[in-house]
């Protein structure tokens, strides 16, 4: 089953940045002309944070769907359209994530290898790749359209790593630095190799009509690859200097989407059910009552007098005003007006059972 080959459209984006947006619009294959912006930097740390397994995962998904479909007879763009679909309800998520996907898909489907997508792909990968694309009469088997997998994965997964050093390297960097963002960004062009072999950028920026359908002439940046949207992603967000840090739970960087204090991100680790946040808050709330004995014995004292109450031991109105005056008596050793001697004594005359 082989399809016409569509014709690579250049370059892979075009992008431009505006209010703390980036916009990007996107030419792909499978998809022309996809437009969507972000706040600038959060899809690129984002993706430092996704590690392979998530999109191992949909790659392996979306060969099997491929396999199964195919043997059931369904008409190619009709599979083609499914998998699209997939790979675009995953935007939200990370539109990296997103545009190696319909990369797949477009090797699955056409047999075609994008390179604006997958590059940076050398020795025993290289050897790999080309020998998967090495024309086939009878078009490449199902074997190696699994074992494209691993390759896709480990040039992703570089990427990735080289995405979240950079962005460790920069905010170590700022930390007690008083430059501005674009000064800094100079000197690690000049005396970072790490920084200015991966990321180091020339862009071309055009000016021209950015929508067909407004006509609204902008200025945008040409990127031909993904390393070139990662690296214009990254550019701009280190000279415009806003903010990101690294969550006190995954160690990821991310920005921040409500208050500029936030200690955790809000996204999912792999192998937990609730996001950084979540996980913060009930360790950061341990803590506390673990450093403040106050808070501790009156934590037990509430515990003990609440079950009581549960189990029918205790009246509803007695148990209310009990924890009235134990938190009242509570704030007052926490401001230093009662001693943690005079709380606890209180606090055991009134909690215990005599
Ligand atoms: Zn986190």
């Amino acid at each position: 089953m082989r399809r016409t080959k569509r014709n690579q459209p250049e370059p892979l984006a075009k992008a431009f940045t505006k209010d703390n947006q980036v916009y990007f619009r996107l030419q792909t294959a499978l998809m022309e002309n996809v437009s969507y912006n972000s706040v600038i930097g959060r899809n690129l740390v984002n993706f430092a944070f996704l590690d392979q397994g998530l999109l191992e995962r949909c790659m392996h998904e979306f060969f099997a769907v491929y396999v199964q479909r195919r043997d059931r007879g369904v008409r190619p763009d009709s599979i083609e359209e499914e998998l699209v679909e997939r790979s675009r309800r995953l935007f939200i998520r990370n539109s990296y994530l997103s545009i190696y996907l319909l990369g797949y898909v477009q090797f699955l489907m056409d047999e075609v290898f994008d390179p604006r997508i997958f590059s940076g792909i050398t020795g025993d990968d290289k050897s790999l790749l080309n020998l998967i694309m090495k024309e086939k009469p009878d078009g490449i088997p199902d074997m190696l359209k699994s074992g494209m997998i691993s390759v896709l994965i480990r040039s992703y997964e570089s990427k990735r790593k080289r995405a979240e050093k950079a962005l460790k390297i920069v905010w170590e960097a700022s930390q007690g630095d008083t430059r501005t963002p674009v000064e800094r960004y100079c000197q690690l062009e000049q005396e970072d190799s790490f920084f200015r072999k991966h990321w180091h950028s020339t862009f071309t920026t055009t000016l021209g009509v950015w929508d067909a359908e407004t006509g609204e002439s902008v200025r945008f940046t040409v990127l031909e690859t993904i390393d070139d949207m990662l690296r214009y992603e990254m550019v701009q967000l280190l000279v415009e200097g806003l903010g990101y840090k690294f969550c006190k739970n995954c160690g990821m960087p991310f920005i921040p989407s409500g208050r500029s204090d936030a200690l955790y991100c809000d996204r999912v680790m792999a192998g937990q059910e609730k996001p950084c946040n979540k996980i913060g808050a009930n360790l950061a709330a341990k803590k506390k009552v673990a450093r403040t004995p106050a808070l501790k014995i009156y934590r037990q004292a509430y515990q003990r007098m609440n079950k009581r109450m549960e189990q029918g031991y205790l009246e509803r109105e007695a148990y209310d005003s009990w924890v009235t005056e134990a938190a009242e008596k509570r704030d007052q050793c926490l401001a230093g007006e009662l001693s943690y001697k005079e709380f606890a004594d209180w606090i055991n005359a009134t909690s215990r059972r005599r």
